[in-house]
């Protein structure tokens, strides 16, 4: 299936809300673009989590472009999609490979965001783009997170480097590019410690791994990609911004957009952090990971507004 058809199954929900509650506006013929509208179509977007600004924008949109006019749905729809595209422009951007040698990803999230689901569909989709992966199991403070990434490594038949429980996710993170280095891997993913006592240790422990990553490999992380959980909304974001800065992110995986009514967040998201969002998360499974496109995110999500009857 493609990115569309994928993105449109996962956003369901997020439409379903969207594009009933548009359609509501509008039953009879046509509908004034005043005040009162402007004031509905926010209440509608700000519940799918758009975020202040972002709703703000497409309102202030709505207004400029139709004000005092009386309009159909069509036309309001169309206005909002232009504005959502021009909102969620980012560089194209795919997970930068090294020019030669391993290229390292780090991920890092806090628990239960859908890091180790999301290291094991990275390395399922690199391996079927023919990449040598090697995983890193970084998340030395929970048995479980360990075993976990050891069960996705051979299920998908990729190496991994483990330690004895509370070695340091550093020491896991440079043996892990060694290892790489040694067997001429093309991909080393290394997680990382989604929680520590506060957060400054997780802080200065991301930047610790960072360091580590960089003395066995100069260059290395190439990629460090934050894990956000969809269904969060923007809650997530303010600790996002934390994370972001002190592992020097490079982009977002966004895990579990398929389980949230709340999709909207992901134009908060890239408002909000100024990063790209690389990959979305669509399920549970391996294969359940899409390289974000941002105009067709956009299309899916108000791709049944148009269908159903009012
Ligand atoms: P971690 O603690 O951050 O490593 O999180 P996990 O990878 O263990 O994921 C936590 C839960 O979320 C698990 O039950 C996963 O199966 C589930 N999960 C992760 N990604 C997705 C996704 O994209 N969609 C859905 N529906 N569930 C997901």
């Amino acid at each position: 299936m493609g990115f569309f058809k994928r993105i449109r199954a996962g956003l369901k929900k997020t439409g379903d809300v969207l594009n009933t509650d548009i359609r509501d506006l509008f039953k009879s013929e046509g509908r004034l673009i005043d005040e009162e509208f402007l004031e509905e179509v926010r209440g509608i977007l700000f519940r799918t989590d758009m975020g202040y600004d972002s709703t703000e924008a497409l309102v202030d949109e709505i207004g400029k472009k139709l004000r005092g006019r009386v309009v159909q749905l069509e036309e309001v729809v169309e206005v909002l999609k232009a504005k959502l595209k021009e909102l969620m422009q980012q560089p194209e951007a795919p997970v930068e490979f090294a020019q030669s040698g391993p290229t390292v990803v780090m991920v890092c999230g806090v628990n239960g965001a859908g890091k180790t689901t999301s290291i094991a569909k990275l390395a399922s989709q690199f391996k079927g783009e023919g990449r040598r992966v090697l995983l890193g199991a970084g998340d030395t403070f929970r048995a479980a997170a360990v075993e976990q990434l050891t069960v996705w490594a051979d299920r998908l038949g990729v190496g991994i480097i483990t330690a004895p429980p509370k070695t340091h996710p550093a020491t896991v993170g440079y043996q892990t590019v060694e290892r790489a280095l040694a067997e001429g891997a093309d991909v080393a993913i290394v997680d990382t410690a989604g929680r520590l006592q506060t957060q400054s240790d997780l802080m200065a422990e991301l930047t610790k791994i960072r360091g580590a990553l960089n003395k066995a490999l100069p260059g290395a992380p190439h990629e460090v990609l934050l894990v956000l959980d969809a269904t969060t909304g923007q809650n997530g974001i303010s600790q996002a911004t934390k994370f972001a800065e002190a592992a020097g992110c490079t982009g977002i995986v966004l895990a579990k957009l398929d389980g949230t009514a709340k999709g909207g967040v992901v134009v908060s998201i890239r408002q909000q952090l100024g990063l790209p969002v690389k990959y979305v998360g669509l399920g549970e499974g391996h294969d359940d990971l899409a390289p974000f496109k941002p105009d067709e995110f956009v299309d899916a999500l108000f791709a049944d507004v148009l269908k159903a009857p009012a």
